[in-house]
């Protein structure tokens, strides 16, 4: 038994939605129409180099559905007969979901709160969309329901964060993560690993400071570079400067990272899956989402080792 409570060998979420809600939780994803201050010219019009939504968005998710429609589509989408979920995520994930203003924000985030079957709200933002009057609110509504709230921060270096137009830096990130675990709601964060101009010891000696964040939850994501993007242009003009990590180098260089991770972090995602009729490279040969889980739990199993073994 591991210090998180199941034998697994990494803190995974499922055990975490386990032992909070008694079963699986279904997330439902929801594309409420937000936009993004990074592509309507508040910060920038580009928007983040390798950023195309409509690459993750399921079928039934789009702005012109109410969000109860969606949560009902959503429900008969992942409906698999005998596999009934304790519960559903309302998962706010498209575009940065808390740009509008609160009064707006309210009223969705309540629209999906009165679905019988939703239990928790799951928000995905920009760190420079955080503020003082959302976090009380959230505080607030936390107290009825469980809400977490995933402020993507992608890399850990400055330089990165501008070559591919972020638009915010690392100390904007570091402290919308800790305002929000400051008002008690747990907050997540996810890293891409290959980004222009990083090498996997960049990635681990960053680990110090994710370390040190008040993280809830992490996601990784091998990138994935999407066609039509400004990263497919500038992944064929300066090819040398990226780090595709192919399958396999990506589950021992996952291995060693989560090797020296906080046990406390719960690891929601090792990799993103993206249909490969979206995906200009680096192609990992159709394989599934549950295949990278099992060789990365088979990896720490051959190694005789855990999240945080290594503790920094
Ligand atoms: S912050 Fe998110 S939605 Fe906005 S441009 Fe970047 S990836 Fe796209």
């Amino acid at each position: 038994m591991y210090p998180w409570g199941d034998e697994r060998r990494f803190n995974s979420y499922n055990r975490f939605l386990r032992q909070r809600f008694g079963g699986r939780i279904q997330k439902l994803t929801l594309d409420a129409g937000f936009t993004c201050p990074n592509r309507d010219g508040t910060v920038s019009r580009g928007g983040c180099a390798y950023c195309c939504n409509d690459a993750f968005n399921p079928a039934y998710c789009v702005p012109d559905k109410s969000v109860r429609q969606q949560l009902d589509e959503g429900i008969r989408f992942h409906h698999r007969p005998g596999t009934e979920p304790a519960g559903y995520f309302a998962y706010f994930q498209t575009f940065s979901n808390t740009y509008a203003p609160l009064p707006r924000l309210k009223s969705l985030y309540e629209e999906a709160l009165s679905h019988p079957g939703v239990c928790g709200l799951v928000i995905a933002t920009r760190p420079d969309c955080i503020n003082t009057p959302l976090l009380d609110y959230l505080q607030e509504l936390q107290k009825r329901i469980f809400v977490t709230l995933e402020i993507g921060m992608e890399s850990c270096r400055d330089a990165t964060l501008r070559r591919i137009n972020r638009g915010h830096d690392v100390a904007c990130a570091v402290r919308a993560i800790e305002q929000t675990s400051e008002h008690h709601i747990p907050v997540g964060t996810h890293l891409i690993f290959g980004l222009p101009g990083e090498r996997p010891e960049h990635w681990m000696a960053d680990l110090a400071l994710i370390n040190h964040l008040p993280l809830h939850s992490i996601k990784f994501h091998q990138l994935q570079i999407i066609k039509g993007t400004a990263m497919e242009e500038e992944y064929h003009q300066h090819p040398d400067d990226f780090f595709p990590l192919p399958f396999d180098t990506y589950v021992p260089f996952i291995a060693d990272y989560v090797e020296r991770l906080s046990p406390d972090i719960v690891i929601e995602r090792f990799a993103a899956e993206v249909p490969p009729r979206f995906l200009a490279a680096p192609g990992w040969g159709g394989i599934r989402y549950d295949r990278v889980v099992h060789a990365i739990e088979a990896e720490l199993e051959r190694r005789e080792s855990w999240q945080g073994r290594f503790g920094q």
